[in-house]
């Protein structure tokens, strides 16, 4: 049977791909599907490393068992199959890569959802040397050829594109502002990668929120600000010609959306991605 991915979420539809056909996940039409060759659907990867980021997030280290990786676009994703037994053995979850472009490994950071079966299957099974099926690079979200100013802007598991993303802008020279905002260090994924990149890259600039600190989480330490990404602090902080990339949970990238449209940020500025069913911001 044949099978089609959608290039947008990642969905996989099996069978005769009609005119009509709308995904399920993120709304688009059938224009966004792509033929999925059978011998370039799931392949088999080798876990070469798991990192416990903190509490709550696990990245995975894959290298393909045989040929050669697709170089990934910063902003991509592929879609795991990794439960290789039993009634679920048929989940798809798609995870963004998050590491920098051009290595010879993906890295997926997963956060562990209670109850959730693919991410819980990920965290508590798989292990270094296991192996996992996933599908090459996909999807959308990327950063398009600019010299503006760039904002990357995250809430929570929603920093894996973003981080992706700052390393490919890196080459290009422009200024990036990395907005991450996280409950408190028991979430904080990525921090030392990101001061590294920092303190060697004095082009980049960030701003961590911690929206509830723990009692040992300490100011301009472990975080830049205390609570939520403020309307306030977004006018006074953010480059008014910059082009601005946002994924979080959707409550907070509305709440963004909204601030930078009241202060005149044009909306073509605006990219964002969903971590689940597609919302248009702008609704
Ligand atoms: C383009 C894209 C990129 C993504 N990138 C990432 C990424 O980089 N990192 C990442 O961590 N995730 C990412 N996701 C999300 C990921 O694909 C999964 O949706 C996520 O891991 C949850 O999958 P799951 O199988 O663990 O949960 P599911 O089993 O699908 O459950 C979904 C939710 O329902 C809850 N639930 C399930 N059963 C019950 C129950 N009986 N009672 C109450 N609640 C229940 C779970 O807790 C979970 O929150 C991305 C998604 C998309 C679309």
């Amino acid at each position: 049977m044949e099978k089609y991915v959608c290039t947008v979420c990642g969905y996989i539809h099996q069978g005769e791909l009609k005119n009509d056909i709308i995904c399920p996940i993120c709304k688009v039409g059938f224009d966004k599907f792509e033929l999925l060759e059978s011998n370039n659907t799931f392949k088999d990867f080798i876990v070469v490393d798991k990192v416990k980021e903190n509490e709550l997030v696990t990245s995975f280290y894959l290298k393909l068992k045989e040929g050669t990786l697709k170089k990934h676009k910063a902003g991509e994703f592929i879609s795991v199959m990794p439960i290789d037994k039993g009634e679920n053995s048929k989940e798809v979850r798609q995870y963004t890569l998050s590491m920098k472009p051009g290595e010879d490994f993906y890295r997926i950071s997963v956060k562990k959802e209670e109850m959730g079966i693919v991410s819980s299957y990920l965290h508590n099974n798989v292990e270094v040397s296991d192996i996992i099926k996933a599908t090459d690079s996909l999807g959308e979200f990327t950063l398009s050829d600019s010299k503006k100013p760039l904002v990357l802007l995250s809430g929570g598991i929603g920093v894996t594109p973003m981080m992706s993303m700052l390393y490919e802008a890196l080459e290009s020279g422009r200024d990036i502002l990395f907005i991450q905002a996280v409950l408190n260090s028991s979430a904080h994924t990525f921090k030392d990668e990101l001061e590294k990149i920092v303190d060697e890259n004095s082009q980049v600039k960030k701003a961590i929120f911690y929206q509830t600190p723990l009692e040992e989480d300490k100011l301009n330490k472990n975080y830049d600000f205390e609570g939520f990404v403020s309307d306030r602090w977004i006018k006074d902080n953010v480059p008014q010609n910059g082009k601005f990339y946002l994924c979080g949970p959707v409550g907070f990238m509305k709440h963004i959306y909204n601030t930078l449209k009241s202060i005149g940020i044009n909306e073509k500025e605006i990219n964002y991605e969903m971590f689940g069913a597609y919302q248009d911001l702008a609704e």
